[in-house]
């Protein structure tokens, strides 16, 4: 990004911020970033992050525009409706910000590409997806490959976010341990989810990548954000790093991509 564009009217507010200085938005423009999912998550989390001048930005989601998506995952209209989402949430992004290169990838995130596309080296991976096998997916594939993560996840008037530091802070697995047996959680589709909670829970999960690029703030490290929309409560839980955790604990088990570990 040419010198001229980091001073851009667009950027003005932010730049009076204290934590970005002189080389803040610097930072934001020579970084790159991966968000896997372009749906409620995504959603706030492209916008965001497009809109704060994060230098490159690749996404990828596999589906297709539901109508039922429409009340949550912002990114998409009425007219959208049978259109790729990364194709509808390309064109808005691209018009919110044309200083940003945006890459969009009509795929899933897989055990058969994700080590592939990490070694394209990002600076942040955010998972924006939904699915307890794809959150496992991402976590273990961010710690193998030593990328930061930021967590969130909905369901109902629920939500939670947490940043990683593979080997340096708790990972989801620590947490959570290995996926649920298929059917034994509710999923959004299932129980339903409030529109709003993906905006909130993606909007702290931007927050926490312009954090972690400035390095300003404390970061939701070995911390837990959970939140209850419907009483307003927000609650930060200290967490702990597993030293047993398959994936970055003393002696992983997890040290390669296999399908089996994803009930895929
Ligand atoms: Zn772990």
């Amino acid at each position: 990004m040419r010198k001229s564009h980091l001073a851009a009217p667009r950027y003005e507010r932010q730049n009076l911020l204290p934590e970005f200085g002189d080389r803040g938005q610097a930072r934001l423009s020579g970084s790159r970033v991966l968000v896997v999912g372009a749906g409620g998550l995504g959603s706030p989390v492209l916008l965001y992050l497009v809109a704060a001048g994060i230098g490159r930005i690749t996404f990828m989601d596999p589906d297709v525009v539901d109508e039922s998506n429409l009340h949550r995952q912002i990114l998409h209209l009425t007219p959208d409706i049978g259109r790729p989402k990364v194709d509808s949430a390309l064109e808005k992004l691209s018009r919110l910000n044309p200083l940003v290169a945006i890459d969009a990838r009509n795929d899933r995130f897989s055990v058969e590409n994700a080590m592939h596309i990490l070694s394209e080296g990002y600076d942040i991976i955010v998972d924006a997806t939904d699915g307890f096998e794809n959150k496992f997916l991402v976590n273990d594939a961010a710690v193998l490959s030593n990328t930061p993560l930021v967590c969130g996840g909905v369901l109902g008037w629920e939500g939670q976010v947490m940043s990683v530091l593979p080997a340096r802070s708790a990972c989801y697995r620590c947490l959570f341990g290995s996926p649920p047996a298929p059917g034994s959680v509710p999923t959004p589709a299932q129980a339903g989810l409030i529109g709003t909670a993906p905006a909130v829970v993606g909007s702290l999960q931007a927050t926490e990548v312009i954090k972690l690029l400035l390095k300003k703030g404390r970061l939701l490290l070995d911390r837990l954000m959970v939140m209850d929309l419907l009483v307003g409560e927000i609650r930060t839980i200290e967490v702990h790093r597993d030293t047993s955790c398959p994936v970055c604990g003393e002696a992983p088990k997890i040290t390669s991509l296999v399908k089996e570990n994803y009930n895929h």
